[in-house]
């Protein structure tokens, strides 16, 4: 069986002439808000990679940055600013965010219409009921690089492993929403590799290296590595299939780096624009 590679730089690009197009169309540009806090290093790299995607496709940001001791009160009056400001279609909050503030609080102040994260429970709430709404970006990542390789999702068996709000469970609700026939593993889950082994399409968001193993996947299988590993002693990012030893197995499969990762900050832009078409259509 010939095994194929999903190239998400080459999805990633595809969606990136198609935004670009599109901005440069548009008198009034789209703007994006982003909202950090505290001095972690990885948000940081986010925001920058974030703001030079802005750069490239002619979309405005903004970013504010506050210090660890902002009050949970600051942050809600700068939502509701931002809320009412005509020339900011989406806002995010960059997480981690530090423990004393209610993040849930913080991501339902912002308007479900400037919800480009898909973390606001109205559009958790209407994806469960595959209602249009703005979808978390990694999971709707993957579903457009399914598509583009022509990976036929509906009445596949589907196992998703990992329930985290970012991806496990808005994965596993557009896969439903297509059809699907969809298991959701987790930490508590019992003989996991029973369930992975029934897998047409399996789709990994775990966070530990070579999690997966060949052992644990059916031949034929569809492979989606979600997984950002740093492992000490390598400079690469690992993913959370051992690639090596699954790929043999697999008729398509997500490297790490090179897979999933690209789609997140495109797919980010796609729903600043699908914010902005439906406020100024409003
Ligand atoms: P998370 O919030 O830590 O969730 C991890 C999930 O894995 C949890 O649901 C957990 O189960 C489950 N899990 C842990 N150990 C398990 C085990 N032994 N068996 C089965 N399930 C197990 O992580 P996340 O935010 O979803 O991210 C997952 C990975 O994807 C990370 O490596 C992250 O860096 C990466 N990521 C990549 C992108 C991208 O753009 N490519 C975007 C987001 C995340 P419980 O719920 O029971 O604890």
């Amino acid at each position: 069986m010939q095994m194929t590679i999903l190239d998400g730089k080459i999805v990633a690009n595809k969606l990136k002439d198609e935004i670009k197009e599109k901005v440069s169309s548009l008198e009034i540009k789209p703007g994006l808000a982003v909202i950090c806090i505290g001095d972690n290093p990885a948000s940081k790299i986010y925001v920058k990679l974030k703001r030079k995607m802005c750069e490239e496709l002619g979309i405005y940001i903004e970013e504010h940055n506050y210090d660890e001791n902002v009050t949970q009160d600051e942050l809600l009056e700068l939502i509701d600013d931002l809320n009412e400001d005509d020339s900011i279609h989406g806002i995010l909050l960059q997480s981690p965010i530090p423990y004393h503030l209610n993040i849930l609080e913080l991501f339902d102040r912002i308007s479900p219409k400037k919800d480009v994260d898909g973390f606001n429970s109205v559009n958790v709430g209407k994806l469960s009921q595959g209602q249009d709404c703005f979808v978390p970006c990694t999971p709707l990542g993957i579903m457009r690089i399914l598509k583009e390789y022509n990976i036929e999702v509906e009445g596949k068996n589907c196992v998703v492993v990992g329930r985290s709000n970012i991806v496990g469970r808005p994965m596993a609700q557009l896969l439903i929403n297509a059809n699907a026939t969809v298991t959701v593993c987790h930490s508590k889950t019992k003989n996991l590799s029973e369930i992975t082994k029934t897998a047409d399409i399996l789709i990994v968001a775990v966070g530990k290296p070579k999690f997966i193993t060949a052992d644990m996947v059916k031949d034929g299988v569809t492979v989606v590595d979600v997984g950002i590993n740093r492992v000490e002693g390598s400079k690469r990012i690992k993913g959370d299939v051992d690639f090596e030893n699954v790929k043999d197995k697999c008729e398509f499969i997500t490297p790490v780096p090179g897979g999933v990762g690209p789609m997140t900050i495109i797919t980010l832009m796609g729903n600043l624009l699908k914010a902005y078409e439906d406020l100024t259509n409003d």
